[in-house]
């Protein structure tokens, strides 16, 4: 089969490897129907994560059960699935308090960006659709993989309700896909953090109220004007730098919640100043899991199109394209039909 492989900082290359088999009899082997390129995969790309040697990437992916283990019952060969970057048993007391995400058996599923791939735990992290989807709903179903469940997990961390003030922090995918759970979890006021025309444009159009431009000192102060002068009920940080984080603790307001969801790369927080600040922080990889086959309910349903974060659709062999163009800024996110 063909599969992702990376080289070194800005080395993608795609390769032919062996098939991926059954190892566990809880595993499913899924046929990819589309994959993408993550924020977190640029990571590597840039060199800010060393690669070391080369190896397989990616972890965003919807399919076709292929086969399956003799323990697995929830999911038959030929089925529709999706499923999150960590696979999880889904039985642990972890996954049943909703954090499957820090299940006691979890495993990164990581080489998704192949024409196959092996997921443990089957039954615990592939949720299927009752029929096989229409085409033009992929790139939908493909954003809940990852993006669009760590925004809506950025939208409940930070406990945003009805009526909900709320400040995105990032206009990645990510970023987007929280403003637009913001929306679904019915906030009044979504202020979306954003300088790019383009993502301005979707973020408006998945339920931003504003968009503020400016950033640092200035971009606290707008935040803080729109809020009545007082800070947004509800923050969710999608970046993960030490700029995004200030942005979002002094958004704030005493008695808010920051969800922060953007991996932090050398962030630290003053310990004294959160305590004074009476702001509430939760965050952490999200338990895509909990949020799937309600996620997947309103794709099938129309109510969410969170697929437009898809600004670029390549065919497979083009991956390489896919990355260049998210590193260069001229695409958003990129989906690879395979
Ligand atoms: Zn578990």
């Amino acid at each position: 089969m063909r599969a992702t492989i990376i080289h070194a900082p800005g080395d993608i290359r795609l390769e032919t490897v062996p098939d991926p088999t059954i190892v566990a009899s809880t595993d499913a082997i899924i046929r990819t129907v589309a994959t993408c390129v993550c924020g977190s995969d640029l990571w590597d790309y840039r060199g800010v994560n060393p690669v070391v040697s080369p190896h397989p990437i990616g972890h965003e992916y919807v399919g076709v059960v292929e086969e399956v283990g003799r323990d697995v019952s929830s999911v038959t060969p030929g089925e529709f699935v999706i499923g999150s970057f960590y696979a999880t048993d889904n039985t642990c007391q972890h996954c049943c308090s909703g954090y499957q995400s820090a299940c006691v058996r979890r495993e990164f599923v990581n080489g998704c960006q192949a024409d196959y791939i092996r997921i443990p735990f089957a039954d615990g992290t592939l949720v299927s659709t009752s029929d096989l989807p229409d085409d033009s709903l992929i790139p939908d179903l493909l954003a809940l993989s990852d993006v669009m469940g760590t925004g809506w997990y950025a939208a409940v961390a930070a406990d945003v309700r009805p009526g909900s003030t709320v400040v995105v922090v990032g206009d990645g995918a990510v970023g987007l896909s929280g403003v637009l759970a913001a929306r679904e979890l019915g906030a009044e006021r979504i202020i979306a953090m954003s300088r790019h025309d383009t993502r301005q444009q979707l973020a408006t159009d998945f339920g931003a109220t504003d968009i503020v431009t400016e950033r640092g000192g200035d971009g606290i102060a707008a935040a803080i004007e729109l809020t009545g002068g007082i800070g947004a009920d509800c923050v969710l940080e999608c970046v993960g730098t030490q700029e995004a984080m200030r942005q979002a603790l002094k958004s704030a307001r005493p008695g808010g919640n920051v969800g922060f969801v953007g991996v932090p790369h050398g962030v630290t927080i003053a310990c004294e100043e959160l305590f004074f600040s009476h702001v509430g922080l939760r965050g952490g990889p999200a338990p895509v899991r909990r949020f799937l086959p309600d996620l997947i309910d309103r794709v099938l349903t129309g109510r969410i199109e969170p697929g437009k974060v898809f600004d670029l659709e390549l065919p497979f062999d083009q991956v390489a394209e896919g990355y260049k163009a998210m590193d260069e800024r001229r695409a958003i996110k990129a989906l690879l039909r395979t």
